[in-house]
Order: C-alpha cells, then structure tokens, then sequence
C-alpha cells in the first residue's frame, strides 16, 4: 500500500479563548462559527473583532480555520448569509462548511474562490452520495456519524476529494439534524442552532388517566435518562481509522468549556503523534491498521468530562450499552483547577476550589503524562496589575478568581491558556 500522511486533528473553536487552547494544545484546524448561521447559537462564537484575531493567530500557528455556515435557511436568511459568507471570506478563513445546497449555491457565487466542506448535518452515509457532493466541486465532506470502519474505508475508495471523520464528542439519539425533540419541546430549533438538548432529560411514565402521577421507567431514583446517548470515542480505533486514508479528524463541542478543549485535543495530539513515531519507524498502512495504542492513552480518558463512550457505529450497530440511562452524566476522575493567564507570576483564572497543600497536575502541551505539583502558596492577584504579588495571602481559591500561584517543583516555561487540573476522591 502507499505511504500515507496522518489526518488533520480538527478542534472546536466556539470563542476566541478556545481557538488559542486548540492551537496551543496542538490542533491543525479549527472550526468556528460567527454570531449567526452557525449551528451553534448559544455558543460565545466570533465578532468581527474575535474572528480577525482568531484567524490571524491560528495562521501565525500554521493553523486553518474552518467556519461553520451550516443552517437550513429560509428566504428571510439569505441577505444576512451573504454578509456573513463575505465576512469569512474578508478574514481569510481557509474553507465554509455548509450544508444547505442554497447556502452552497449562494457561496459559489459570492465567494467562488473559497473551498467548501459539507457539513455532517447533509448525513452522507454512502459512496454514490459521497460521489454526488464530490461531484458538486465540495473540497472535504463530513461523513455521517452513522458510519461503519468498513463503510468509511469503502468510501474512501470511491472518492477522491477529502473526507472527515467525528471521533469524539456528543452525538444524537437521531441522525444528526434530523431531530424535533427540541422544537416539539422547548421551540428550540436543532436545525437552527438552537437545540435545548431534551434528549438529556430525565424522564417518566404517565397513564393517561391519571395525570401529574409519574411512574418511573427504570427502579432507580437519579431518573431515567431514556434518549441520552452515551458519548463518541474512536480513540481505541484510532490506528484503524487513520490507516484508512480520511483527511481530517474532528472533536465535537463548541459549546464546551476551555478545559474540555484542552484536555481531548492533547489527548488525540498525543495518540497521533505516537501513530506517527510509529510510521517513522517503518510501520506501513497495514501495520498501522494492526497497532493498539498503549493502554496510558485510554487511562487519560478518564480525566475529561463526558456521559460515557460508545464507538457508535464503527463495528457495529450500537446497542444498548451506547446509552446511559442512569444520569445525565458520569462523574469524572479530574476537574479542571485554572487556566494560566500569565506567566510571571504565575497567575491562574480558577475554575474550582483548591487549597495550598493539594496537587494538581498540568496538562503540557506535546507530553501526555501531565506535571504534577503541590501548591505551596496562593495569593489573590489583582486583576489591575498582575505582575504584583502583593495580593492577600489565601489558604484556597474559588472558581472565577485570579490567583498567583507558587507550587513545588515551581511551573517554568508555560505558555497563556496552559490548565491546570485536580483529581477527584474517587468513591
Ligand atoms: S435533542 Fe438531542 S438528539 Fe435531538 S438534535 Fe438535540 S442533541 Fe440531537
């Protein structure tokens, strides 16, 4: 077989904080959204102000950014997608995903020299349609969720232009868009970017005689969580999915916190790179489809927030066991502690309690295995001149504060945007 490069690792971008982490933390490509037409409408997203920066930064970091286009429109919002596509283009973002073949429309004419990714939500699950939307002149598709490892590699087979994969995040009970749980619900729209997510709800049984009296569906007294899909993560899949030859791996949640951003795409960073070390050393597109990666790498998992796995459709239907029906989620082994927001002093933006004395560990960009420390001093850092160390002396922080920490060994050398987190007291 022929040698081949490794997929671009793709990251969420929902706001000018979580580009930098991406970057930093070793993303090739980002995605964003701005204010509007964006699937993602409760997310901080981009002003003209951030998307300039956030463009500009990501390209100093040899870095592309991808902006999500991708509603369903109606009439009403094709004058505010034609400002929005000239606002990208006028940025220098490296492609539009788009979903709606009137939005692809439109961008042809308006913005004919900008590459066009076709979102997830058009669920391309086959060859003839893959070979449909690359015939369209479509420079990357988004497959389905939906898909098998046996089905993507067809695929791959029969179409030239580039493909992308999910390998982790959230994922519908539905076909990706096709859901009206949130519009019946709340009059949230999913397919407008909108979504009130009442596929996490707890839910009950009532008999139509009597009502206000709930009956439980499951005997247990956290709920019944009956749609709430556990998680995506192909990361145990990894060298097979690599060894397929798809272009680009994407990280779902622009919704989610700078920590969580951190955390997966350092994760995936890492377990490409280790693929790659793999590939240097002689390892063919065969051998790399036989690799399993070292169990430290499934370890880390555990330290990132999430509703439990499932690898969806990858090598089978899921059954069962790709739901969490118990809560909403899963405890989680670590939380994050604070994001560093300046190197001398060292000074930290909180995000949950912890006291001098405790150990933390931080996350280094392009090593797995984190640093751990003890805190051995906290100071409240005046937000006005952060340079000073002449703040209150703490015993612990709260989450949203700014602190300046010393810790022993002392952190040297990290960079803005470096998290820092606290291992939870397992039950
Ligand atoms: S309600 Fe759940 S399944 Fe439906 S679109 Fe929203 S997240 Fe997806």
């Amino acid at each position: 077989m022929n040698p081949f490069t490794l997929p671009e690792l793709l990251a969420p971008a929902g706001n000018l904080e979580k580009l930098k982490t991406a970057v930093l933390y070793g993303a090739d490509a980002v995605y964003l959204g701005a204010k509007q037409h964006s699937l993602r409408a409760r997310a901080a997203n981009f002003d003209k102000a951030d998307l300039y920066a956030g463009v500009a930064f990501a390209h100093e970091h040899g870095v592309k950014v991808y902006a999500t286009v991708n509603i369903f429109a109606h009439n009403a919002d094709l004058p505010g997608l034609a400002d929005t596509l000239a606002l990208m283009r006028d940025a220098g973002v490296d492609a539009c995903i788009v979903a709606d073949p009137g939005v692809l429309r439109l961008a042809r004419r308006l913005v004919p020299d900008l590459p066009l990714h076709l979102s997830t939500q058009m669920n391309v699950t086959n060859a003839e349609h893959a070979a449909f939307w690359a015939g369209q002149g479509l420079a990357r598709l988004n497959l389905a969720r939906e898909l098998s490892l046996a089905e993507i590699t067809a695929i791959r087979a029969a179409v030239s232009c580039g493909l992308e994969v999910f390998v982790h995040g959230a994922i519908c009970i539905s076909y990706s868009g096709r859901c009206l749980l949130s519009t019946y619900f709340t009059g949230r729209d999913a397919n407008r970017g909108d979504c009130a997510q009442p596929c996490r709800y707890s839910y009950a049984l009532v008999e139509e005689k009597r009502p206000g009296q709930y009956f439980p569906i499951e005997e247990d007294r956290r709920g019944a969580y009956v749609f709430n899909s556990r998680d995506l993560c192909l990361l145990p899949h990894l060298p097979k999915l690599v060894a397929t030859g798809v272009d680009a791996l994407k990280i779902e949640g622009r919704m989610k916190s700078a920590g969580y951003v951190a955390q997966t795409v350092h994760l995936y960073r890492q377990a490409l790179d280790w693929i790659a070390a793999q590939v240097r050393q002689g390892a063919d597109r065969e051998e790399v489809a036989r690799l399993s990666l070292p169990p430290v790498f499934l370890a880390e998992l555990s330290a990132i927030g999430t509703r439990g796995h499932t690898d969806n459709f990858f090598v089978d239907a899921p059954d069962a066991t790709a739901m969490l029906h118990q809560s909403t989620r899963l405890e989680q082994s670590a939380v994050p502690a604070g994001i560093v927001r300046q190197t001398t002093p060292l000074t930290l933006e909180t995000r949950s309690t912890f006291a001098v004395g405790d150990t933390l560990e931080c996350l280094l960009p392009g090593r797995l295995a984190p640093q751990i420390l003890r805190v051995t001093r906290l100071l409240a850092a005046d937000p006005k001149d952060a340079a000073s160390r002449e703040g209150a002396e703490l015993t612990q922080t709260r989450p949203n504060q700014l602190v300046v920490l010393e810790s022993e060994p002392p952190l040297l050398g990290l960079q803005p945007g470096t998290l820092l987190r606290k291992r939870m007291p397992q039950p």
